[in-house]
């Protein structure tokens, strides 16, 4: 789960990072009442949505050499100019992906006299079981640029989660900075809160760009991107709070009510599978026999018919999806359940696209007597090979 800039740097002032004061606002006339309780002269106005690159970004409605996500305004009248410019247009950065999104909140800043911008980020190191700080002196562009073209500039700095973070650590990143003095005490201190944020908020990213030197050298988040471990949200109940739906997928969204794994894709078959492995042996097979999955879902262990029913009609409701592969290893999982949700999805939403079942384990009987008393057109398949096979020419067939 993402937040918006506004709410991370919310969050990270609770640890004590330094932040800049601001105001979030919903319409024009609150982003030009926050000027009047930050202290000025200068003032930031940014568009908030779930993405980078805001500053780059280029609105639809503007004109092409118009401003973009991220503006600097010296008065309130600069700040309403901006705020009009940028609520409830769409802002397209090179994280939105061409159809971008629409700003429906902003974030109204102090703004500061800026020397130097760094780059520090924290993420899961799954590679050594680690929580590694990422830290670049090219801070405030295109970090993923940066690691293309001059690698050694990036540092990566591991830190084993069972003894914690210390003070070598601190000094580590205070030095892949190339911070010395009073900016090198701070960094250390910056690197800590972060870290216990990391670790208090069950964060999955925490990616600060840039970490500024303001003109009075002081050490300054100025961006903060925040998301966590979704599946560590039910600790968090204060921080559920902080989800905006608006910015998420809506077949997402449903399917995070039933608890399934549901990721959308840009294919063209729909995937109705239990367990991970076997969502993404199911999804590379699709890939092996030409084409691509529509998404990726797992219904998990033990679901209920409900659940059942919700996964598919999830996936009907994708106008992208041509076909649909059921593929069903019936453990703790049983067929009939499936079958079941199968059949009672398909009569409440109208099924004209080809449905390949491959059904195996626990009451697998059962399971293809219900979906072959259906009435439904369903294409049976024998093994993941064989549905695969099937779903793709069904496909190409109705084509
Ligand atoms: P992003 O484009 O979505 O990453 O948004 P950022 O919040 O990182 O802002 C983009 C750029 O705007 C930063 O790299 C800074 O150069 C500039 N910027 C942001 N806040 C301030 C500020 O308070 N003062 C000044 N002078 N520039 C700022
Ligand atoms: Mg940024």
């Amino acid at each position: 789960m993402n937040i918006h800039e506004y709410q991370a740097k919310e969050l990270l002032a609770k640890f004590g990072v330094a932040v800049p004061a601001g105001v979030a606002a919903m319409s024009v006339d609150e982003a030009v009442a926050a000027t009047e309780t930050l202290p000025g002269p200068l003032y930031v106005v940014k568009a908030q949505i779930h993405a980078g690159g805001r500053g780059k970004g280029k609105f639809k409605e503007l004109a092409p050499d118009a401003k973009g996500g991220v503006r600097l305004a010296k008065s309130a009248e600069e700040v309403r100019a901006a705020a009009t410019d940028m609520l409830g247009n769409t802002l397209v950065t090179i994280q939105t992906g061409e159809a971008g999104k629409q700003v429906n909140r902003l974030y109204v800043t102090d703004g500061v006299d800026i020397d130097r911008e760094f780059y520090l980020a924290l993420l899961v190191n799954r590679a050594t079981g680690r929580i590694s700080m990422v830290a670049s002196t090219e801070g405030g562009m295109d970090i993923e640029e940066v690691a293309h073209s001059t690698p050694e500039k990036i540092h990566t700095i591991d830190i084993d989660p069972a003894t914690g973070f210390q003070p070598h650590h601190g000094r580590a990143v205070a030095a892949a900075l190339g911070l010395t003095g009073d900016l090198s005490k701070q960094a250390a201190k910056i690197a800590s809160q972060l870290y216990d944020a990391f670790l208090g908020t069950d964060a999955a990213q925490i990616e600060i760009n840039p970490l500024a030197v303001t003109g009075d050298g002081k050490l300054m988040v100025l961006d903060a991107k925040v998301g966590f471990d979704s599946n560590a949200m039910f600790r968090h109940k204060d921080l559920a709070a902080l989800r905006d739906e608006t910015e998420e997928d809506p077949a997402e969204i449903e399917a995070s009510k039933y608890d399934l794994a549901y990721i959308k894709l840009d294919g063209d078959i729909g995937c109705m599978v239990n367990g991970a492995g076997l969502a993404m042996a199911t999804m590379d097979i699709i890939k092996l026999n030409g084409m691509f999955p529509a998404n990726f879902l797992d219904v998990g262990g033990g679901a209920s018919k409900e659940k059942v029913t919700a996964a598919f009609k999830i996936i009907l409701s994708d106008p992208a999806v041509k076909g649909i592969l059921v593929n069903i290893f019936g453990g703790i999982m049983k067929c009939d359940i499936i079958a079941d949700g199968i059949v009672a999805a398909a009569k409440e939403v109208d099924l004209k696209v080809p449905l390949v079942v491959r059904l195996e384990g626990t009451n697998v009987d059962q399971g293809k007597a219900i979906l072959n008393g259906s009435g439904l057109a369903i294409v049976a398949a024998d093994d993941l090979g064989d549905a695969a096979k099937k779903i793709v020419a069904e496909v190409k067939q109705a084509a």
